[in-house]
């Protein structure tokens, strides 16, 4: 309400200026014509007419109204420079702050809610820059200031930042006008002042200003770089470190753009996903999900079926899997492929320069790709329980009997539910409220659920405290709602997040900065603070995933081998994730939770899986596309899916986003019958139901019934 009297009044002040033609005041010729009468008015009422023209500058400025720039004149001619100057410098601040507030208090959160994704690079740009932008803006007045006062208003610009480099931004060009207005008998037009010369003395001196930025840069580069002997010659192109997903793309592009590469790798080509993570999660996830089904056949019209397994030769049939997939990261490969790969740890002892097995590679350019491992916290009494992490577990082959997992997220749940269904009483133990916390609440519910329908049992709220061995059984003990629980097990996972491995390697030694969560701190171009050496993957983050380390690669490639032609800011704007837990989960862009805490609009639009035929057919009939979209429109802000094979059927909301396709196209796209993919199709005619041109079908019907004669 406050807001709309507000803007009421200024439009009815807006609305009294122009009817009454109050413009005609603030002309050139009227000024001229008044400029006796005013400089004898001055000179009988110095300090009244000082205030009284500082007021009126800013209300005409902060009222956004016509007229600043012949005040601005004025002001030269009733003052003289000096004082007109310090006048107008701040009276034109001022008022360039009032519209700056208003614009803010009247619109932002309008214009940030309806189109908050959109503006996020925007905002970004402004976070990082926005000074430095208002500033080039503000030097060459051929902007009209009142619509920079008016957009920076609706930007995340902090109001001192607005304020003072107004104030310094517009000096240079007040001065030009105050000047002028010194010789106001010689004036023909307020537009004319400016001489073609002086506007692009000013066009020059903005263009300054982003050469002095370019710089800054380059000095900055060259102080990080300083102290350290640039070699006279290199022996490769580029030297990648880890061959992870991250190292191998890196190496791959590099090498199909021909340039020289030496791939670094200490320990198993492949790294993390191939050998500890999604590889040997998901195969054996396959062979718990099959156990699952024998024990669902009913559901299938079988009436009994029954399988034995053997624990060890799951977990064997796990490293069958890794050897078939082997090959695709294998030194084979890659060295047909135009790498040099070299087995043995890298050190870096330069910002050109890489040790490995004795031997010194220089290179102009060095991407560190060394990923991640898992974080082990440091509860009381665990250094004396044999627990067991993602880089070892799959060594395991006896048969857990009570297994306590600790750590409720996309890593911890996949394994609580395998093991569970391989017949090992699983205690899931999370300090959060709840599991999947990334994930909306009903979608935790879903998971948790399931789980607990399957026999594990999940514990939310409790926080480990510390291991205790009594009588020779091992127990947790977990603080729950202030008391103390114990939880037994024989055998433990402990799965509480990733910690990056980013140390012992030489990169403190010679100064790249990390964050303080040990990540490497890269800018937009994923370069490190020394600028020949780039990171990606789950090194530097910001996601751990092997997709999003693929996707990076491309950047540190392209970046590092081309950057002094051209560079590209990494873009993470449609990234997508999946958690194959059943029910799999699904999800790109944002999901309800997420939309409301960055107060973004959004319309929620779900299609329930229980109602698809092939769902049902397959007896897995169960889950829901859930979409976010833009209010009364159809461009989609994300989509959640949770159900069978969620992580397959996102894909086609992943190449919506990417390429601005709305939901309207997914449902003029032919899906076959009858196949889970039409789940989202189905959720686009949802959408689609609730979004009918009321009137037009009313017309609509009113033509059919004239066209049967009724
Ligand atoms: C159990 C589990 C399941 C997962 N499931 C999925 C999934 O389903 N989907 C998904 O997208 N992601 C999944 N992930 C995450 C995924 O594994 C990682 O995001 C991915 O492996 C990161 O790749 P990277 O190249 O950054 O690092 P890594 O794969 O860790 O590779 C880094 C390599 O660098 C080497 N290295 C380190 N230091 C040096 C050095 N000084 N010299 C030479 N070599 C060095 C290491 O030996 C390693 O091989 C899972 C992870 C785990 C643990």
């Amino acid at each position: 309400m406050k807001k709309i009297i507000l803007l009421g009044l200024l439009i009815l002040i807006v609305a009294l200026f122009f009817h009454y033609d109050l413009e005609r005041f603030l002309t050139l010729e009227y000024i001229k014509a008044q400029q006796q009468v005013i400089d004898d008015y001055y000179a009988d009422n110095r300090a009244l007419t000082l205030i009284g023209f500082f007021l009126l500058y800013v209300v005409i400025t902060g009222a956004s109204l016509p007229g600043a720039a012949v005040l601005t004149l004025a002001g030269g001619a009733i003052f003289g420079l000096a004082t007109g100057l310090v006048l107008i410098s701040f009276a034109s601040t001022i008022g360039a702050s009032i519209a700056f507030l208003l614009s803010r208090y009247l619109f932002r959160d309008a214009v940030q809610t309806r189109f908050g994704t959109s503006l996020k690079a925007i905002n970004d740009g402004i976070e990082k820059d926005g000074a430095f932008y208002l500033f080039a803006l503000r030097l060459v007045p051929a902007f009209p200031f009142f619509v920079i006062n008016l957009v920076m208003g609706l930007t995340t610009l902090r109001l001192w930042t607005f304020f003072w480099v107004s104030q310094v931004g517009m000096f240079a060009g007040t001065a030009v006008y105050v000047n002028a207005g010194t010789r106001l008998a010689q004036i023909e037009s307020a537009s004319g002042i400016f001489s073609t010369e002086i506007l692009l003395s000013f066009l020059l001196l903005a263009m300054l200003t982003f050469i002095g930025k370019k710089i800054v840069t380059v000095i900055g580069s060259r102080k990080a770089l300083k102290g350290f002997g640039k070699p006279d010659k290199f022996d490769t192109n580029l030297v990648v470190i880890g061959a992870g997903s991250a190292g191998l793309v890196t190496a791959y592009i590099a090498a199909a753009v021909k340039a020289r590469v030496t791939l670094i790798e200490k320990h198993k080509m492949g790294g993390d996903c191939l050998n500890f993570g999604c590889v040997p999660s998901k195969a054996m996830i396959r062979s718990a999900k099959f156990m699952s089904q024998v024990t669902r056949s009913q559901e299938f019209g079988i009436r009994t079926a029954s399988a034995e397994f053997d624990f060890a030769e799951v977990m064997e049939r796990i490293q069958q899997v890794i050897k078939k997939i082997e090959p695709h990261d294998s030194v084979e490969r890659y060295t047909g492929l135009g790498v040099d790969v070299v087995q043995g740890e890298a050190r870096i002892t330069s910002p050109w320069t890489v040790e490995v097995n004795g031997q010194i590679i220089r290179t102009p350019n060095i991407v560190v790709a060394t990923g991640g491992r898992p974080f082990v916290p440091p509860i009381e009494g665990i250094d004396e329980i044999d627990y067991y992490t993602s880089d070892n577990l799959w060594e395991m082959r006896t048969k857990p009997r009570k297994l306590a997992v600790l750590g409720g997220g996309p890593i911890g749940s996949e394994l609580t539910q395998t093991f569970a269904r391989l017949g090992v009483d699983v205690t899931q133990v999370e300090m959060l409220p709840r599991i999947l916390l990334r994930e909306d609440p009903e979608v935790s519910e879903l998971v948790r659920e399931k789980f607990e329908q399957e026999g594990v049992r999940v514990l939310t709220g409790h926080k480990a405290k510390k291991f205790i061995v009594r009588d020779g059984v091992k127990f947790l003990v977990a603080e729950h709602e202030g008391s103390d629980v114990e939880i037994e097990f024989d055998t433990l996972i402990v799965a509480v997040g990733r910690a990056p491995r980013s140390g012992g390697f030489g990169l403190e030694e010679i100064g790249v900065r990390l964050r303080a969560n040990g990540t490497i701190d890269v800018n937009e171009y994923l370069q490190t603070s020394i600028p020949t050496i780039y990171a990606c993957g789950d090194v530097t983050g910001p996601y751990q995933f092997t997709h999003v380390g693929a996707h990076q690669a491309w950047y540190t490639s392209v970046n590092s081998l081309f950057g002094i032609v051209r560079r590209f800011k990494a873009d993470y704007s449609v990234i997508p994730w999946a958690t194959f837990t059943e029910p799999e989960i699904a999800r790109v862009g944002l999901n309800e939770t997420e939309a409301r805490e960055q107060g973004i609009a959004f319309e929620v639009t779900r299609y329930g899986i229980d109602d698809l035929d092939r769902a049902i057919a397959d007896s897995e009939a169960h889950g829901f596309v859930k979409v976010l979209t833009v209010p009364g429109k159809d461009r989609i802000l994300g989509v959640t899916i949770v159900g069978e094979h969620a992580g397959d059927l996102i894909a086609e909301y992943v190449l919506a986003m990417r390429h601005g396709l709305g939901l309207n196209k997914i449902l003029g796209t032919i899906h076959i019958y009858p196949t889970l993919a039409e789940a989202n199709k189905y959720a686009a005619g949802e959408w689609k139901r609730a979004h009918v041109p009321g009137k037009l079908l009313a017309w609509v019907q009113k033509f059919h019934r004239w066209r049967r004669g009724a």
